[in-house]
């Protein structure tokens, strides 16, 4: 299948059913006006003369003309690449650069980011019509709200550029489920974000094994309040609500947790994604405000270690009785563990669940060899979801992917019947006098002080030991408690040498777009803290 087969058949079986909608419920539009409106900006980048294989850069927040864009370019055979909404111009211009983009599509503006502004600062011979000098396969800079800069097309524009013509050249565009139809960047979790280079046949099948999990269907309308930009909201989200006819409905331009739940409750929406820290946001409003969340059932939590108290109270206190956590990386297009809806609430807790269809893991230890059934190792994956490669980087390719297997660098523990436990990233483990520290057993110990909302820890270089324990967390009431106070909640729960010998209460955790906590930011502030 292709993305374009793919949106014409919920198109055919679902066509009078609401595709997306916007927070407010403005911008709601039918499987079959979007599908319509789709083809309009496939023809209209056609007319500019964007063509197969071309990049086109996306940047933008959640918005109607992200997901229209993601099709329209998947409709001529473009491959889009999704660019960070957090970028500066350095970092647009090293994206820019790495891959050739001949158009790129922007908002105006996401928070203090002004997206035009920046695209004119890089590109300042676009108003006189002219050519960049620093990329000369950039031909477009198109705009999706306000009025546009002079050398900028505005995103409208497009659907009036449709010719009839144009339009029946749609069909002709030979399209093969093997072609790159993403590079999508990972998070930037552990440094800068790498882009990896995924086919139609990577991304429509791991998004509709994601909602095949969790019995997606054409009843289900489902809350979106993760990154288009990231592949839990382009796969797993889009497409896989596409794939099963499903309702997609996203809550606002940025996360927020009221917003988030008001949507749920007026839309009656079924089924939530988010990462762990929007999740543990929720349960924090729903504390202090209450929501009628009974329409909900089921939903995803993924992206990083989901703390288990964390998933219990989804469970039961959001109405969310059929929620799974899911495991993946950008590189694997992204799933590859999942729990089912039926499983046991302990193993849906406490697991990433068990590996998805046509998928292959081993657990690798330190020699290489694969360990016995109950132990840890790193996890390695291979089948249908591999990416083709990182985009033009043969040397970071092979350094991830040997003989067809993905080294995924995290480390986890398969059990007797399958279920897959997450232990953290391999490059996160301390080593602290000689004794191997996993951070998760610290941090799902402090999670469950009941002034804890939210915890990370990490190591940091030292003198004496090799590395120290360093915790960072964000406080229910920052009045009410001290770092005295949680030390002295750990001794005697975890051995000595677990017991952060830094711990810091802050407010909140630097976090990548996507949600993601990064320890390597943290351990840089650290660092100057105690310098
Ligand atoms: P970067 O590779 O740029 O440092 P990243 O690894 O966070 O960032 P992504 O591809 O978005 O980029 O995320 C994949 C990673 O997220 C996995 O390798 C894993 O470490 C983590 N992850 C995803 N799901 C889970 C989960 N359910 N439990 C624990 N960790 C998870
Ligand atoms: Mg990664």
């Amino acid at each position: 299948a292709t993305i374009p087969a793919l949106l014409a058949e919920a198109v055919a079986a679902h066509g009078d059913n609401d595709a997306l909608i916007f927070q407010g419920g403005d911008e709601r539009l039918l499987y079959r006006d979007f599908a319509a409106l789709v083809d309009r900006v496939a023809a209209g980048l056609l007319a500019l003369d964007i063509s197969k294989g071309d990049r086109v850069g996306i940047w933008s927040p959640n918005r109607l003309e992200w997901v229209l864009t993601q099709f329209a370019t998947a409709r001529i055979g473009a491959i889009l690449v999704n660019i960070n909404p957090a970028y500066r111009v350095s970092e647009l211009e090293y994206a820019l650069k790495k891959v050739g983009c001949r158009a790129v599509i922007a908002a105006r503006r996401f928070k203090s980011s002004d997206y035009a502004a920046m695209l004119r600062e890089l590109l300042p011979e676009l108003a006189s019509g002219g050519q960049s000098l620093l990329f000369p396969e950039l031909r477009h800079v198109i705009l999706m709200d306000g009025e546009p800069d002079p050398g900028m097309i505005p995103f409208s524009r497009l659907a009036e550029l449709a010719t009839p013509d144009l339009l029946a050249r749609l069909d002709s565009i030979a399209i093969d489920p093997d072609d790159p139809i993403n590079i999508q960047f990972t998070s930037g979790t552990t440094g800068q974000p790498k882009g990896a280079t995924l086919s139609h046949f990577n991304v429509i099948n791991n998004g509709r094994f994601v909602t095949d999990r969790i019995a997606l269907t054409d009843a289900d309308r489902l809350v979106i309040p993760v990154p288009l930009y990231h592949c839990f909201g382009m796969v797993m989200g889009v497409l896989g609500a596409v794939s099963k006819g499903a309702t997609m409905i996203f809550p606002g331009e940025a996360f927020d947790p009221a917003e988030t739940l008001d949507v749920i409750e007026t839309e009656r929406a079924t089924a939530l994604y988010g990462v762990p820290t929007m999740f543990i946001a929720m349960l924090q409003e729903l504390d202090s405000s209450h929501r009628d969340l009974a329409s909900l059932r089921t939903g995803i939590m993924a992206g990083a270690l989901c703390p288990i108290e964390v998933m219990r109270r989804v469970n039961k206190d959001m109405h969310m009785g059929e929620v799974t956590i899911s495991y993946g990386m950008t590189e694997t297009s992204p799933v590859s563990f999942q729990s089912f809806v039926d499983d046991p609430t302990e193993k849906r807790c406490e697991t990433v669940g068990r590996i998805h269809p046509h998928l292959e893991v081993k657990i690798v230890g330190p020699d290489g060899a694969t360990v016995p059934v109950g132990e840890q190792g790193e996890i390695w994956t291979k089948g249908y979801s591999v990416m083709k490669g990182y985009w033009q980087d043969a040397a970071a390719t092979a350094g991830a992917i040997h003989d067809g297997w993905m080294r995924t660098g995290d480390l986890g523990v398969l059990d007797e019947e399958g279920f897959c436990t997450i232990v953290g990233r391999v490059k996160d483990m301390i080593i602290r006098g000689g004794e191997n520290i996993y951070p998760r057993e610290i941090e799902e110990f402090l999670i469950r002080h009941p002034d804890v909302i939210d915890v990370q820890v990490f190591g940091i270089p030292d003198d004496r030991f090799g590395e120290e324990v360093c915790a960072w967390v964000v406080a229910r009431d920052e009045a009410a408690i001290t770092v005295e106070v949680l030390r002295d909640y750990c001794r005697g729960q975890i051995a000595h040498f677990k017991i952060p010998r830094y711990i810091r209460i802050v407010s909140e955790l630097p976090m990548t777009v996507t949600g993601k906590p990064q320890k390597f930011v943290m351990r840089d502030l650290m660092l100057g803290i105690l310098a």
